[in-house]
């Protein structure tokens, strides 16, 4: 296995990240329409109808955007399960695709939408949410398009493939007064959740070490997962952001360095991305999360251990069924699909006006991370500082 410390790869992350230029975000000519369209509306409601409050729904509507593999093999299915939003609507550029879902989930052709019209979501008043489902280097525009619509948003993990990009996302949903999840299901799923709860309250004392590690073996080597520019980043970007997150939620703080090590064993294959990353999270307390991620490996697995016992689940963060063990013996909790309680979730708090734990400052906080980890690398594996 070949060590790498100087990859191309590394080296354009790197200069996007000093430009501050996120690959693929642009804003459409039809965003100054859409804004004035807005503006104009408003000012010439009468009085009376400005005043009126939108009836209350007891269901938010739902539109997925992209209806690849997790759109398809666990969204849809979660939305028949949820109680406060369901699938009202969809985005794709397939139009087969269209019709089979159309079919299927008995969706009105008026909430059926694609690329080019997406932006027409603003007159739509069936959809509340809008979740992004696309390659990551697409999640910033699809975010931001949605937002300038007036419709909240749940991005899928990474939230975007720069700390920049993230930025803009969260400030075109402050600009717009709607509200902004990322898709981290872990926290709303009960095993992760007991890890969480046994490090807060010191059930085993301090926390003395974590080990975590998320990988598998990819397949077709022409996916975009493998495409830098659609992708933003490989393994680390995709999977590695799980043992970040677990890192984070486990220790109860946010890392202040890290150092990190990558490998490759086929150069081929992941030309454009990296494979293996291995990287060491320091937190203000002194305690370290070593954490490994790839795309040529599988393990799926979270230990903590304490001063006096140590906690663990392995699987730890796939879809389930998930197991866990503490050194008192197993635990025991039902296993259920977390991204229905997630969207239920997100659902509750845009009619409450509440805030979700899954926030885009949580996600822009990851993308600090992970630019911090692919640092450390271009640097040849120094120590980097993390300033969140
Ligand atoms: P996928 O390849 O199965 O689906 C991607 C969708 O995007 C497809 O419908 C495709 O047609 C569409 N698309 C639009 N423009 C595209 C383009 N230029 N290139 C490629 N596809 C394009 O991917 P997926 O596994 O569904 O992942 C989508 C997103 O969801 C990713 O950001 C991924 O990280 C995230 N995801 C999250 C979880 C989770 O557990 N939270 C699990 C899987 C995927």
């Amino acid at each position: 296995m070949k060590k790498l410390t100087n990859h191309t790869t590394r080296r354009k992350f790197v200069k996007r990240i000093s430009q501050g230029t996120g690959a693929g975000l642009f804003l459409p000519a039809s965003m100054g329409v859409l804004n004035s369209a807005c503006s104009s509306q408003s000012s010439s409601e009468s009085a009376t109808e400005s005043t009126e409050a939108p009836p209350k729904k007891d269901r938010l509507g739902l539109a997925l955007v992209g209806l690849g593999n997790y759109s398809n093999g666990q969204l849809a299915p979660a939305l028949e399960q949820t109680e406060k939003c369901y699938l009202a609507g969809i985005v794709t550029g397939t139009p087969a695709k269209a019709e089979e879902w159309k079919q299927k989930y008995n969706i009105p052709d008026r909430n059926i939408y694609n690329y080019d019209n997406y932006d027409e979501l603003i007159d739509n008043d069936d959809i509340d949410i809008v979740y992004v489902v696309l390659p990551n280097a697409m999640h910033a525009e699809y975010t931001i398009r949605a937002a300038k619509a007036g419709k909240h948003v749940i991005t899928e993990k990474p939230m975007a493939i720069s700390v920049n990009e993230c930025q803009q996302m969260i400030d075109a949903c402050n600009e717009n007064s709607v509200k902004l999840a990322v898709g981290y299901r872990l926290h709303y799923e009960p095993f992760n959740q007991e890890i969480m709860r046994l490090a807060e309250e010191q059930v085993f004392g301090s926390l003395t070490s974590i080990e975590n590690a998320f990988g598998f073996t990819i397949g077709d080597p022409t996916q975009w997962r493998l495409n830098y520019e659609l992708a933003g980043g490989g393994a680390l970007m995709d999977v590695g952001i799980y043992t970040l997150q677990a890192a984070c939620y486990t220790s109860g703080e946010e890392p202040v360095s890290v150092v990190a090590e990558e490998f490759k064993t086929d150069m081929e294959k992941f030309s454009e991305v990296d494979e293996t990353v291995n990287f060491t999270l320091t937190f203000p307390s002194g305690l370290k999360a070593n954490c490994q991620t790839s795309y040529n490996k599988s393990y799926n697995k979270l230990r903590a251990d304490a001063e006096n016992g140590w906690f663990e689940l392995s699987p730890a963060y796939t879809y389930g069924p998930l197991a866990g063990e503490t050194s008192n013996g197993p635990m025991d909790f039902p296993q259920i699909r977390e991204q229905a309680v997630h969207m239920d979730r997100f659902a509750e708090c845009i009619m409450q006006d509440e805030t979700i734990k899954t926030t885009g400052e949580m996600g822009i906080r990851d993308m600090k991370i992970i630019e911090a980890i692919y640092q450390s690398i271009e640097q040849g594996n120094k120590e980097v500082a993390i300033a969140l």
